[in-house]
């Protein structure tokens, strides 16, 4: 089946309109209609080729939501004119421990929504800035949210699990002080999931603009970075902190600030590294700097069902899909509140 799509030929090149191909719905596939699909920083870091490994013409999105068109014979999860989301991850092995576990986000052969190894035309999948996608059931999310809010749900399926992993792991709750680094897509997620899991947040941006935004988002402290007595006041007091930032810097100067055991997670994913931190930031107090990658399939259905519980969506701002090279212009300033979401609608237009 063909289908509408923005994407790009090539990584200096904008993202314009496409016709693509979508694979029969298989006996384990769910057809899917695309209501809107979120705009991730990781979009453009592929589409233009940021990271190694792009392949073209590249279809970006992965925070997919909309409505099941149709079901294969063997799927029982399912069902036409159900909302249904995809988010990241589209296949994987099905059999190693990783995906036994549930955690199919660190399978050695997980297919990502984009960019990832397919038999179907033109050889790597393509996403969600489209009009439909074929997805196996296993990849195929259950939305509960009402759906006059199915935009502002489109982003959990990437920004949403890639915060949430992280703060559950890491035992994120009542009783602890928890930073959220880098108020965008992510970071905004990010603070309103830990504040609903008890924590205690204080959030750190660039932008002093974001200043009264970041408390409105359910952060009870806000920190402008680049101000040194304001990073101070908070010395040795955090847990844990969530760094979602997409650009390279000094995690140091967020070291101090961890107290004794303390972990930082980066899940921000820069084109080129961080300046390597200082030894000593890490043995003086016994501090862990990790990662994290999205999270596995039964995770993101927990928190899509949390996120209902709670009455959680992203704060969104709607735009056609041609306006798709302006919105990455504007999230490369940091001028977003805070994740664009195209109504692919518009690609029929
Ligand atoms: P985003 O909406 O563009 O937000 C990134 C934020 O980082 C900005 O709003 C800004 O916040 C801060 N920032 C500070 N300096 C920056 C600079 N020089 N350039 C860009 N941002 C800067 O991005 P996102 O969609 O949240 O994604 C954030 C990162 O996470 C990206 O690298 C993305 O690829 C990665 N990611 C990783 C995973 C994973 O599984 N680990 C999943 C999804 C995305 P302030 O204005 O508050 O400073
Ligand atoms: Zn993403």
């Amino acid at each position: 089946m063909t289908v509408k799509a923005f994407g790009a030929y090539a990584g200096d090149k904008p993202l314009e309109p496409m016709d693509i191909s979508r694979r029969s719905v298989g006996p384990h596939d769910v057809g899917i209609e695309i209501a809107f699909c979120g705009v991730c920083h990781s979009d453009i870091h592929q589409v233009r080729a940021e990271w190694a490994g792009t392949l073209y013409p590249c279809v970006p999105g992965h925070e997919i939501v909309g409505r099941v068109s149709a079901v294969g014979a063997h799927v029982t999860s399912h069902k036409v004119g159900d909302l249904v989301g995809v988010g990241c991850i589209v296949d994987s092995c099905k059999r190693c421990d990783d995906c036994s576990d549930g955690l199919e986000n660190y399978c050695d052969h997980m297919v990502g929504t984009y960019n990832g190894p397919t038999p179907d035309a033109p050889g790597h999948t393509l996403g969600g800035y489209s009009q439909r996608i074929v997805v196996h059931e296993r990849y195929v999310l259950r939305v509960s949210h009402p759906e006059e809010q199915l935009a502002a749900v489109a982003p959990l399926l990437c920004a949403g699990i890639t915060t949430y992993s992280p703060l559950r792991h890491w035992n994120v709750g009542p009783g602890h002080k928890v930073g959220v680094v880098g108020i965008g897509g992510l970071g905004h997620m990010g603070i309103k999931l830990a504040n609903a899991m008890g924590a205690h947040v204080v959030a750190f941006t660039t932008s002093e603009s974001k200043r009264q935004a970041a408390k409105a988002l359910g952060a009870h402290d806000v920190v402008v970075s680049r101000n040194e007595d304001e990073m101070a006041a908070h010395t040795k007091s955090l847990d844990f902190i969530l760094n979602t930032v997409a650009a390279p810097h000094d995690l140091d100067a967020l070291f101090a600030l961890l107290k004794r055991d303390g972990t930082m997670t980066l899940v921000g994913a820069p084109a080129t590294p961080h300046p390597s931190p200082e030894v000593f930031s890490l043995i003086m107090k016994r501090r862990s700097l990790a990662g994290s990658m999205i999270g596995g399939i039964p995770e993101t259905q927990e928190m899509l069902d949390f996120c209902a519980e709670h009455g959680i969506v992203a704060d969104i701002e709607m735009i056609r899909a041609d306006g798709i090279n302006e919105a990455y212009e504007r999230m490369l300033k940091g001028d977003v509140k805070y994740r664009f979401v195209i109504d692919t609608a518009s690609l029929a237009a």
